[in-house]
């Protein structure tokens, strides 16, 4: 055993220590306390399992500057902007949407200075903060109606609560998805109090399976985006005009969870399966329900749009309340949406839709100058190869978009040290490991990040 174990000093013989005294004057005592427990506990650790570990200098600048370092780094931010290099857009770990400077500077003001959230300025009456964005949003899908909440999951939650609770819900069991972070779609019907009706089979379901389903207690026929998944081979699903027709004469609701939904047509951009929110309200879907920071761009929220009498419905429902948007997301939301009307171009000024749309000679060429830029700091594994990226968060699981990346690996470091590297970086770069090297994908990377890719790489060859 490591004789010197019994040396390790009591903490508060180390806070009589002149520098650690000056620490405390400046951090306060338990902030210096706890570092110093910290680091004993790791100093015990070290010489349990080391005969030769030696009792650190306690009286030495460099042990105050070890616990000076332990509560600056305690103190640091934990939410901090990092480099999305994965090649997928819609990244729910990494924040999703990217917002637009118009998103940001709506968030800015409605945080800095008070606003009209839940005031009308022409009567002075009480206002509805739903108003600053239905108009818009009806404008932009043709809607009677609409309502924004706090996200999608909420919106599918307050739809169903507010018009199946006690009744039943009829779903094809193709469409019973979980997206992940536990949102399952049959526990959101049994949460929302309806019972669920499972219709159909895994791959095919039919409108008559629909139709058979419908008794007295159905309030609701759910159609579902399989948003993170896709069945292929011998597959059925109802048109959504049989099924309107279906839930007309049957004096039930037709309602349908879009998960991403899109405003515009992604088709020239090589993404032809993503139904369009205009179109599938046509089609003579009651209320559809999506997100506002998947392929729309904006900020976290839940849209819901559709029938008139359904929406003021939600609109008073007691859960409303509980899942009602906050004023800086309904900002930044009512700033996004202003860029699908003109004169904005969506696919120049929504960032989601112009890294979705940018042609892969630019993205060629970003990944060309990142690794010049990796050449000139001496680094010699480094290759522009073709790429795939994902719009990610659900959207469009099987397209595939044309991409470049820069694979990168440096002597003496596997894949998976240096990718830990660059993710423990200030700014975390966050790249993906393929066959032995890390590969940083350029359609998710700003011109303005390559600078500190460069910065973290010549930081980590170096060491
Ligand atoms: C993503 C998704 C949701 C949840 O949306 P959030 O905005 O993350 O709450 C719900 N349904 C479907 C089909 C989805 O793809």
């Amino acid at each position: 055993m490591n004789n010197q174990l019994r040396q390790i000093p009591q903490i508060q013989t180390l806070l009589t220590l002149p520098a650690l005294q000056d620490a405390v004057s400046q951090y306060g005592h338990e902030d210096v306390v706890a570092a110093l427990r910290d680091i004993l506990a790791q100093t015990r650790a070290a010489m349990l399992s080391d005969d030769q570990a030696e009792l650190p200098a306690f009286s030495d600048p460099c042990f105050t500057r070890q616990v000076t370092g332990a509560i600056e780094a305690a103190r640091a931010p934990s939410l901090v902007p990092a480099i999305n290099a994965t090649g997928i857009i819609i990244h729910t770990n990494l924040g999703r949407a990217r917002l637009a400077p118009q998103a940001l500077e709506g968030m800015h003001s409605a945080g800095a200075q008070p606003s009209n959230l839940e005031l009308d300025l022409a009567t002075g009456k009480r206002g509805s903060r739903h108003s600053h964005v239905e108009r818009l949003i009806c404008d932009l899908t043709g809607a009677e109606a609409a309502v924004v909440v706090n996200n999608c999951a909420a919106a599918v939650l307050l739809s169903l609560m507010a018009t199946a609770q006690g009744r039943s819900v009829v779903a094809s069991r193709g469409e019973l998805i979980e997206i992940g972070g536990a949102f399952r779609l049959p526990d959101v019907i049994a949460q929302s109090g309806a019972h669920l009706v499972e219709v159909g089979a895994t791959n095919k379901t039919r409108t008559d399976d629909y139709a058979a389903a419908i008794d007295d207690t159905t309030a609701v026929l759910l159609k579902s985006h399989t948003s993170n998944f896709k069945i292929v081979g011998f597959t059925a699903a109802p048109d959504r005009r049989e099924l309107a027709a279906l839930a007309r004469d049957s004096d039930v609701i037709l309602m349908e969870d879009l998960g991403s939904g899109v405003l515009i047509d992604l088709a020239p951009f090589g993404l032809p399966d993503e139904p369009v929110v205009a179109d599938i309200l046509k089609s003579g879907v009651d209320l559809v329900m999506f997100s506002g920071d998947k392929l729309l761009g904006g900020p976290q929220s839940g849209i819901i749009a559709g029938r008139r009498d359904i929406v003021a419905q939600l609109k008073a429902h007691p859960l409303m309340r509980a899942v009602r948007i906050d004023k800086l997301s309904l900002a930044a939301l009512e700033a996004t949406l202003r860029l699908y009307r003109a004169p904005h171009d969506p696919v120049a000024d929504v960032p989601v839709l112009a890294m979705l749309a940018e042609p892969l000679a630019q993205v060629e060429v970003r990944a060309q100058r990142l690794a010049q830029m990796l050449g000139q700091i001496g680094l010699q594994d480094v290759r522009v190869c073709a790429s795939i990226a994902y719009a990610g968060a659900g959207s469009l699981p099987d397209q595939d978009l044309q991409s470049f990346a820069v694979a990168i690996t440096i002597p003496e470091h596997t894949a998976k040290a240096l990718s830990t590297a660059l993710r423990t970086n200030s700014p975390p770069v966050i790249g993906r490991i393929s066959r032995e090297e890390v590969m940083l994908d350029m359609r998710t990377v700003q011109p303005d990040e390559l600078a500190p890719i460069v910065d973290a790489m010549r930081r980590i060859a170096r060491s």
